[in-house]
């Protein structure tokens, strides 16, 4: 089986504790996400499977085996780095088939992977070019394929996107996916792109300063973030968090009562300090009110319209997305959500409850 699993691994530089005892199996075939700020670990972790960067302690498996203390050319590893790393003497074709030639793999082989490659990434006819007459884009790709003809079962690629426009992004994922989907390989993706994270990804691990915060579908991540911390990184613009105080069946939430409904009764009953998590997008502006604010401001985005509210007793800040079509006026604002929506979070650990 070739899934990758990291059992209580960590990874110290001299005084910087970079990976803290990171748990997590990345199924075989999967797109696997690791996503989270700079700094937080994200290369760290995809070097450590790719033999570039050494284990301090714990252990790594992939493909059954325990590859802790192999040789990177060992691993059966192909990398996609973010800047591409292609060789500036070399051409097109060149560059894609060194890998192979070094392997000594023959030459018939050679020349039908790699033109199956080239015709996958849209690169027939740039075998002769040198990467400084091509686009961004044509790199990009270029990158990918010299990973891809390697069929190797474990495909690592560290922010391959970023040096990509917006537009050029957007397709290059979209290629991405539907090439896992042809050679299927174990894939793990390093991004602190939320966007390219949800898109491409089957499981996203999200982290923070070398924890891993939650590892979990797209949807799962976005509707049920595990912490303050994961529902206030996911989501553009990201998730309302509002300290509410519950007492007995109801939420206090500045100043106005909330009754809560059934499900949450035994959960909010073990805590008197909360924090409730709404996203600005399920967030209503109606007449039947259970919050009322002020419209300080009314960002335009086009098809929607992001309000910045204020509320009247704490004087916090909070955003709600409604469709253009809405018109909602600056002053006094009513608002409303359903219950399905809502996370409570301990305002102390911040953990989801
Ligand atoms: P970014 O998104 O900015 O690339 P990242 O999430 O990939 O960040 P890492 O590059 O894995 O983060 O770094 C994790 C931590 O380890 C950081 O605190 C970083 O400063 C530290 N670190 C990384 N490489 C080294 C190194 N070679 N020597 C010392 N510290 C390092």
């Amino acid at each position: 089986m070739n899934g990758i699993i990291f059992e209580n691994i960590c990874k110290s530089y001299n005084d910087t504790n970079a990976i803290k005892n990171l748990n997590l199996e990345v199924k075989q075939g999967e797109r696997l996400i690791l996503l989270g700020p700079s700094g937080c670990g994200k290369t760290t972790t995809l070097r450590m499977v790719a033999g570039l960067e050494s284990i301090s302690s714990g252990i790594l498996k992939m493909g059954g085996k325990i590859v802790t203390n192999v040789e990177p050319g060992e691993r059966n590893v192909a990398m996609v780095f973010q800047n591409y790393a292609l060789y500036p003497h070399m051409s097109v074709w060149e560059n894609i088939t060194f890998g192979l030639r070094l392997q000594k793999v023959s030459k018939e082989e050679i020349q039908s992977r790699t033109k199956k490659v080239l015709s996958i990434l849209n690169l027939s006819g740039f075998e002769n070019r040198k990467p400084k007459e091509l686009s961004g884009g044509q790199k990009q790709r270029v990158a990918l394929g010299r990973a891809l003809v390697k069929q190797a079962p474990f495909f690592l690629l560290d922010e391959p996107l970023s040096n990509l426009d917006a537009k050029l992004r957007q397709q290059a994922r979209t290629e991405l996916v539907k090439i896992h989907e042809l050679y299927q390989p174990t894939m793990m993706y390093v991004t602190h792109d939320q966007v390219e994270a949800m898109t491409v990804g089957q499981r996203v691990a999200i982290m923070k300063q070398g924890l891993l915060q939650q590892l979990n579908t797209p949807d799962m991540i976005y509707s049920r973030p595990a912490n303050t911390f994961v529902a206030s990184f996911i989501g553009i613009p990201a998730m309302n968090l509002l300290p509410v105080e519950c007492n007995d069946s109801a939420l206090w939430i500045d100043g106005t009562r909330l009754e809560l409904p059934a499900k949450w009764l035994p959960l909010a009953a073990k805590k008197t300090n909360l924090m409730l998590g709404i996203r600005p997008e399920h967030i209503v502006v109606t007449d039947s009110c259970m919050l009322a604010g002020t419209a300080d401001f009314i960002e335009n985005l086009g098809s929607q319209h992001c309000i910045h509210i204020s509320l009247p007793h704490n004087g916090q800040n909070i955003l709600c997305i409604v469709p253009a079509e809405q018109i909602v006026a600056k002053g006094p604002i009513q608002l409303s959500f359903s219950w399905k929506h809502i996370s409570l979070f301990d305002a102390i650990s911040g953990e989801n409850i």
